[in-house]
């Protein structure tokens, strides 16, 4: 029987596992498919507080589950398949054994859409990215046309941040108007350095014999014309997963997926609680994520305190 389960091991799941193993809860980390989540598929952090010259994404993770270990943070190299919240201890199946907790917290993170055009995959980092606030103040970036892929919220709001690094942004749109709420369309439509190209999408990332972006083949859904656009960076803007699926009957989310919180960080379900980009479709950073995954520790260690 485990005191604490935590399901995840970005950010969010590993900041949960420090702060519950210095309340000496043992706490038991399933790393899932990608230790260390999602960071660990970029190179340079520059935005972590406390790293001045920046981090490597995997090294950042390898610290923060040395830094847990460190105070008796458990880990396994488990993937949650199905998880029973109807009575506690709450019952998980992990690669097909099952496991007993009394509480649990959920940092299943969310997984950013692919376009699945030629060159996305193999030009990822090196031109091709999911996040502006991550990426976009990278030196290659600077004084360069730049496009986003995308229509809604989260793409305005991409393109607004790139203005203040790229010369100009394109922002291409498979509609002839943004999906985007009626404000930000407003004010995204309205940047001098904004561009949109309407009924269009990325349909090639180029150059993948060149190792970087160079460019962005584009096609005219309503006149199949193709055409190509110099770019220094291809931003994809086209939504996130959360990794829920697993906990869809038991714990409420909204309609794209995201675990609603309660107060702080609680789920409909006492004892469960969620920490993360798997609760958060708004901020998506790792500090966010860590900050989240700190304030579950705390609401598990007085739920047990209140609850043994
Ligand atoms: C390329 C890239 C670059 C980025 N750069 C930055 C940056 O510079 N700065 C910044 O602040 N943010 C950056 N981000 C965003 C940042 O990575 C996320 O906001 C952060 O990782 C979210 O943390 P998390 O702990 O919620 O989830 P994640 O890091 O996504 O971790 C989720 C964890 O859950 C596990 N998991 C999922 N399902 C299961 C299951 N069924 N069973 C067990 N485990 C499971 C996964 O294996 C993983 O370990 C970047 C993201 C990407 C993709």
């Amino acid at each position: 029987m485990e005191k604490v389960v935590i399901i995840g091991s970005g950010p969010a799941g590993w900041t949960a596992a420090l702060y519950t193993a210095r309340a000496q809860l043992a706490p038991l980390v399933l790393t899932g498919r990608q230790p260390g989540g999602l960071l660990t598929t970029t190179t340079i952090v520059e935005n972590f507080p406390g790293f001045p010259e920046g981090i490597d994404g995997y090294e950042l993770m390898t610290r923060m589950q040395k830094q847990a270990e460190r105070f008796g943070a458990k880990t396994s190299f488990g993937i949650v398949e199905s998880a029973d919240f109807t009575r506690r201890p709450f019952s998980l199946v992990v690669d097909g054994e099952k496991l007993a907790a009394q509480t649990v917290i959920i940092a299943t993170g969310a997984s950013h859409r692919h376009l699945g055009v030629p060159g996305e995959h193999e030009l990822e980092n090196k031109g091709v990215t999911y996040c502006a606030t991550c990426d976009g103040a990278l030196p290659g970036f600077r004084n360069q046309p730049l496009v986003v892929a995308g229509g809604g919220d989260s793409a305005c709001e991409e393109a607004l941040y790139l203005t203040r690094f790229g010369s100009e942004v394109f922002l291409v749109h498979r509609r002839d108007t943004l999906r985007a709420s009626k404000i930000m369309a407003e004010r995204t439509l309205g940047h001098p350095k904004i561009r949109p190209v309407w009924d269009s999408v990325v349909a090639e990332i180029l150059n993948v014999t060149q190792d970087k972006v160079t460019g962005a083949k584009l096609k005219n859904l309503k006149t199949g014309a193709e055409t190509v656009l110099p770019c220094a960076g291809v931003f994809i803007a086209i939504g996130h997963m959360p990794n829920t699926q697993i906990f869809k009957s038991q714990i409420t989310t909204d309609e794209n997926g995201f675990i609603v919180a309660g107060q702080g960080t609680t789920t409909n379900v006492p004892g469960v609680f969620v920490a993360g980009d798997c609760a958060d479709h708004v901020y998506r950073q790792a500090i966010t994520a860590a900050g989240s995954g700190c304030a579950a520790a705390i609401d598990a260690e007085r739920f047990l305190t209140a609850n043994p």
